[in-house]
């Protein structure tokens, strides 16, 4: 498996917001957004048996798998030896490819992309939000719909940003608001 980085932290959006959880970043994805933070150049190949002997030292049973483009790279063997460990595995996915079906995850949470999603159902839908038409993403199924406003990297436009989300999620409230706390609380 092509790893990113793996570091414990808490989990900064979405649903388990707040939840100390490890991340276990994978290198490569089938897209290019602009707005990546994956340095998707610098990898180590590891064994699914390293990784997880690296993610079981860290207190946290909460993993969250993230890119990347995680279902580019997980297996139902690596999820099996995840849960022996006892881990809650949260998915974190463009969504464009299907998880092979006896690939066993807990909680998916799908951030759409510029490609086509292919996830039948998912936990919690978060879409990145600049004010853009998001009426499309209602009635995709998902248990949670959640706006996050864009990081645009400029203080005043993202402040413009979170205004509009706001103003959105209050006219339908289907959405709820994802902020992304590590950021203003400076962890990683
Ligand atoms: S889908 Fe996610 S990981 Fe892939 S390029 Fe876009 S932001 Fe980066």
């Amino acid at each position: 498996m092509r790893v990113n980085e793996i570091f414990c932290s808490v989990q900064g959006e979405g649903r388990y917001t707040g939840t100390p959880a490890v991340f276990l970043r994978f290198s490569g994805c089938n897209l290019k957004c602009h707005f990546c933070d994956t340095d998707h150049s610098s990898f180590t190949e590891m064994s699914e048996e390293e990784i997880v002997g690296i993610v079981a030292g860290f207190p946290s049973r909460h993993i969250v798998v993230t890119g990347g483009e995680p279902s580019l790279q997980l297996t139902s063997s690596f999820c099996r030896r995840l849960h022996e460990k006892g881990f809650f595995i949260q998915m974190e996915t463009n969504g464009s490819f299907a998880l092979p079906g006896d690939c066993q995850v807990d909680w998916i949470t799908c951030s759409p992309k510029s490609a086509p999603v292919r996830i039948g159902h998912v936990d919690e839908l978060k879409v990145v939000y600049w004010g853009q038409d998001v009426s499309c993403w209602e009635k995709f199924s998902a248990s949670e719909h959640r706006l996050q406003p864009l990081d645009t990297k400029d203080e005043i436009k993202n402040k413009e940003i979170l205004r509009l989300t706001l103003d959105y999620i209050m006219e339908n409230p289907l959405w709820s608001l994802s902020l992304q706390t590590h950021k203003i609380i400076d962890v990683r």
